[in-house]
């Protein structure tokens, strides 16, 4: 088979190809010539591709050409995805890659009321595109049918598996048709990824465009050490006056710390600024992530945990406030700037307790990350005293995670009086 150079030679139908030519694509992205042809020759693939690669038209594509036009009332393609926020962006890609046909497409997501979802669902649809809570909330209500369900995606499947999705991945694998075509999209393919891809597709295409957990090549990365959070903020602070910072996203560990610097950026009037995070209502979210995409703030804060899979086109720099403690996320992370076909930067904040995770995640991708000094303009200042006892009693935990015969200051003090600043 030779490559496809053009989005010609995939032979899609007029609407379709009407529809990539809006949407300003050129010519197709590496996953799109290796994913796309296999997948309309009726193939199940394994695609390792990190958002920003074009993965999610690389399935859109052969789905929205198999199902073709409106017909009947029962979804015929199901697409999973583990967050709210990637079922929306999902659903809204494929609603313009399907905007010249009459195509049926819906998001299912929990987190709100399922009426308005079940009125949508008995009025049709051909595509569904759904968290897999709610998919099966619904689909046991008896509002979904799944019987002519004949293709299956399930998108980010690294973080699926994380966030503990197996159990009803394996529910939900139960009750559609067993004869059906299989996708499996993931950023990284850890062991559990594969014992899954193994578990529900049959002779597998693999195809990688990245090596596993390589950060894109675009994005240039910098550490700067930093002693406390105060510090920190005072670091942000100096990088945020400068206005080559023209559409950044910032992400931290806690919900605290989201909302402080939040706090912090829009007191200082360095924004326009949004924060997002699991306590944040699901359409403040998405009104936050949408107005971050067109261009109408200058920063979205955000945590790890609302942060994954959000496509954000042209993110001038990623900062990473604190360092991820789920590894993988870095290279997601750092996966925002660099877009398809922009540059970036992305900068990390690393504090003394948090060097053991940079170490990991320097093994993880096979690099190590060049260190910057903290500028002169940047007050470093005293740690005080509860936030050094906190880092001191986490680097003592990390001690005896590499060591379990270590026996750190805290040791003994285990259940008794509470040190403040506590670890999460
Ligand atoms: P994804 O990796 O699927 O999240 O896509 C990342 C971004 O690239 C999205 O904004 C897409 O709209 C865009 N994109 C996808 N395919 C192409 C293409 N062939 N040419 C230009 N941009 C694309």
């Amino acid at each position: 088979m030779s490559a496809a150079k053009s989005f010609d030679d995939f032979k899609l139908n007029p609407q379709l190809r009407r529809a990539v030519e809006d949407l300003g694509y050129t010519e197709p992205t590496e996953i799109q010539v290796r994913a796309i042809p296999p997948l309309l020759s009726g193939q199940e693939v394994i695609g390792i591709a990190q958002t920003g690669t074009g993965k999610t038209a690389a399935f859109l594509l052969p789905i929205l050409m198999k199902v073709r036009y409106a017909q009947g009332t029962e979804p015929r393609a199901l697409i999973l995805a583990p967050t709210k926020e990637l079922v929306v962006q999902l659903a809204d890609h494929a609603t313009a890659l399907a905007r010249h046909t009459d195509l049926r497409i819906t998001a299912l997501y929990g987190g709100v009321g399922p009426k308005t979802q079940i009125a949508t669902l008995d009025e049709g649809v051909d595509v569904v595109v759904s968290t897999p809570g709610r998919f099966m909330e619904l689909y046991l209500k008896g509002a979904l049918k799944t019987k002519k369900i004949a293709f299956l995606v399930i998108d980010e499947a690294d973080r699926m598996m994380d966030m503990g999705f197996m159990p009803q991945l394996r529910k939900i694998l139960e009750v559609i048709p067993v004869k059906r075509q299989n996708a499996l999209f993931s950023a990284t393919f850890p062991p559990k990824v594969e014992q899954l891809s193994a578990e529900f597709l049959e002779f597998p295409l693999k195809v990688e465009v990245t090596p596993q957990a390589t950060p894109a090549r675009q994005v240039q990365q910098t550490v700067y050490k930093v002693p406390n959070l105060k510090t920190k903020i005072n670091l942000l602070e100096h990088l945020l006056a400068d206005s080559a910072f023209t559409r950044v996203m910032i992400f931290t560990r806690t919900r605290q710390n989201a909302d402080n610097v939040f706090k912090f950026i829009e007191r200082k009037k360095l924004g326009p600024v949004r924060v997002i995070h699991a306590n944040k209502s699901q359409n403040a979210r998405i009104n936050a992530v949408n107005q971050f995409r067109d261009g109408a703030l200058r920063v979205l804060v955000s945590t790890d945990v609302t942060a994954r899979g959000i496509d954000i086109a042209k993110v001038s720099h990623v900062i990473n406030f604190d360092v991820p403690i789920l590894y993988e996320d870095y290279v997601h992370r750092i996966g925002r700037t660099g877009r398809a076909f922009s540059e970036g930067e992305a900068i990390t904040f690393v504090s003394p307790a948090e060097e053991y995770h940079l170490d990991k995640i320097q093994k993880l991708i096979r690099e190590t990350i060049p260190v910057s000094e903290i500028p002169p303009g940047v007050e470093i200042t005293e740690t005080p005293f509860a936030e050094r006892q906190a880092m001191a009693r986490e680097i003592d935990d990390q001690r005896r995670q590499e060591d379990p015969t270590f026996r750190g200051a805290f040791h003994e003090r285990k259940g008794k009086g509470k040190v403040k600043g506590k670890r999460r």
